[in-house]
């Protein structure tokens, strides 16, 4: 046989095959079937009904993803799996770990039917508009629907405006503050001083500029801090819920962190998305900006591609904010602006993980650039000292330790992030143990981001033993070491010091059982982005105010400088999405 006609009987074999495969005829055992695969949050168990030729339903009878995050896939891919008679179907952005586990439950269920799995991942067609776009036009136009733009929104229609359109380019709103820790930084005298915490607004004032390096715009700083307790006040107002317990995270350097009672950034996004819908306001998903106009000097409008994949041009008469967030989970960007800020180059792992949400990709901040902004703090960025999935039991510091893969602690607990990850990154393999004891566990075993600590347990997240000894031979640090450093540890509780300057205490280690998490430091935050004043107007490459357009949130530079405090960053976006919201309402 020639070589010619051997590859055409080849070729003509795999297409027999391929039609075949997707030809083939689903035919079910009528039943209905269980099937489980492991989610984000733990097993995600679905019942699938079939009928003899048909996928008569998919319901999802129990799971344990972070709500907020999840709730667009729990709630749309079973009707799409059963409408399209397939399992073929996209992840939903952002939730890729949830997707998958619904869609792999579901083909272990439909195993038990008997239908060949070729038969149901038959291509599903790409979805069709998804949510239709009715206005291109509003006084004020709100780019990205995460906590700044959210609060942008409802701050703009408080102070007068009739109309305000968001848009955002994800299937779901939230961005990276929906998946933020809820930790809110702003002296609250009343709170604090139950718990006998002195406290004052030019301590956070000094704490943030400070624990910047000095490098940010003090007027900037001043108005986070002055500012920051009036949002609390202003978010409960609109039915947002806190708990009682001021606390510290890592890198807030103080207790003054206000602490969400829904899980994770949950109660702030559902929160201000109803006050938002209340008064009105426009959200649309599936839209991304694409470019900022700027007509003679002033900024009118953007253009942004719908989910139809068609370019719209959005007018907005008053203004338009860009409240677009960082560009952590985009690398290359971070790296492109690195230079001699705490991170350089060579110090940034490669293929180092981050935490935000896919979205976080910063193509906005370039636009701006086009359309006449200047940026600023470019170089700086943050690493968290532990990746997204990572927490553990909690995320404040007064009675955890960090200990190395040999037992020992190597810098304090509640100093700067980037202390904490620079000297991670000398440790072994990069990595630690934060390390408590069942004290502060509540009686309902929930961690402090409100995830179920018995299923972090299950999937090895945590790690739980009855002795210090036992734990240390589970996670395979050399028990005397460990046991010694507890023992040192708590008699510096008893002086309220020790050899690495640590500040904040509470409880001695010495309750089993006893917890280890491991961590390591993750991209987390952008610190640099758009130029803007403490009116939240963006700032040109001229020094002066470009008409039209605003700025809040992640997507500015200039508030926490080279390092930013743990819990400044929820503060910073409600602060300045009020008064972005307030001052694009009232421009001329
Ligand atoms: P912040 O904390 O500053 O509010 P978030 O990360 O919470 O930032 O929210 C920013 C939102 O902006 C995200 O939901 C993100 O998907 C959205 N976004 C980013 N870029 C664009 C874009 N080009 N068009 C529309 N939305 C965008």
């Amino acid at each position: 046989m020639g070589k010619k006609s051997f590859f055409s009987l080849i070729f003509s074999l795999l297409l027999i095959l391929s039609c075949t495969v997707f030809s083939a005829e689903a035919v079910f055992k009528p039943g209905k079937y269980l099937g489980s695969y492991e989610g984000y949050g733990g097993p995600v168990k679905v019942e699938v009904t079939t009928s003899k030729d048909k996928i008569e339903s998919v319901v999802i009878v129990e799971h344990k993803e972070s709500k907020g995050i999840s709730d667009h896939a729990i709630e749309s891919l079973p009707k799409e799996i059963v409408a399209n008679q397939s399992v073929a179907v996209d992840y939903v952005a952002g939730a890729s770990k949830s997707s998958k586990a619904i869609i792999e439950a579901t083909k272990e269920a439909l195993k038990f039917s008997g239908v060949s799995i070729a038969a149901i991942s038959k291509p599903v067609a790409k979805k069709a508009v998804e949510n239709v776009i009715l206005d291109k036009e509003a006084e004020v136009v709100v780019v990205g629907a995460g906590g700044a733009g959210l609060a942008a929104g409802v701050s703009a229609y408080e102070n007068g405006a009739k109309s305000v359109i968001i848009l955002e380019k994800m299937p779901i709103i939230g961005g990276n503050t929906v998946r933020a820790g809820g930790a809110y930084n702003a002296v609250n005298p009343k709170k604090q001083k139950a718990q006998g915490i002195e406290d004052s607004i030019d301590k956070h004032f000094t704490q943030t500029y400070e624990g910047g390096n000095k490098v940010a715009n003090q007027k900037l700083v001043r108005t986070l801090v002055e500012n920051a307790m009036d949002g609390v006040d202003w978010l409960e107002g609109l039915g947002m819920k806190w708990n009682e317990k001021i606390g510290s995270v890592v890198g807030s350097m103080w207790p003054r962190t206000n602490q969400a009672t829904d899980p994770l950034g949950t109660g702030y996004i559902n929160t201000l998305e109803k006050a938002f819908l209340q008064h009105g306001g426009k959200i649309y998903t599936n839209t991304k900006v694409t470019g900022i106009i700027n007509k003679n000097g002033r900024v009118t409008g953007v253009t942004a591609v719908g989910a139809d994949g068609k370019e719209v041009e959005f007018v907005g008469k008053k203004g338009i904010i860009l409240a677009s967030g960082g560009y952590a989970a985009n690398s290359e960007m971070v790296r492109e602006f690195l230079s001699d800020g705490v991170y350089t180059k060579d110090k940034l792992p490669a293929g180092i993980e981050n935490t935000n949400h896919p979205g976080a990709t910063g193509e906005v901040i370039k636009m701006a650039l086009d359309a006449g902004a200047d940026v600023i703090d470019m170089k700086h960025i943050q690493l968290l000292p532990m990746p997204a999935d990572r927490f553990g039991p909690t995320i404040n510091v007064e009675n955890v330790i960090f200990v190395n893969k040999d037992g020992n602690r190597y810098v304090r607990e509640d100093g700067r992030r980037d202390e904490i990850s620079l000297a991670t990154f000398a440790q072994k393999d990069g990595q630690y143990y934060m390390i408590n004891d069942s004290k502060i566990i509540p009686p309902d075993r929930k961690t402090t981001s409100a995830e179920d600590l018995d299923e972090l347990i299950r999937k090895n997240t945590v790690v739980e033993a009855a002795t210090l000894e036992e734990l240390a031979k589970k996670i395979n640090v050399p028990a005397a070491a460990l046991t010694a450093t507890v023992k040192k540890f708590n008699e510096s509780v008893d002086k309220k010091s020790d050899e690495f300057g640590r500040d904040i205490w509470e409880n001695k280690i010495d309750k089993g059982p006893f917890y280890a998490t491991l961590r390591f430091p993750a991209l987390h935050h952008t610190m640099g982005g758009v130029k803007i004043n403490e009116n939240a107007e963006v700032i040109g490459k001229d020094g002066k105010a470009v008409p039209g357009l605003f700025a809040a949130g992640e997507v500015t530079g200039g508030i926490h400088g080279a390092n930013r405090l743990g819990g400044n960053a929820i503060a910073d976006i409600i602060v300045f999405g009020r008064i972005a919201g307030k001052n694009a309402a009232n421009a001329k």
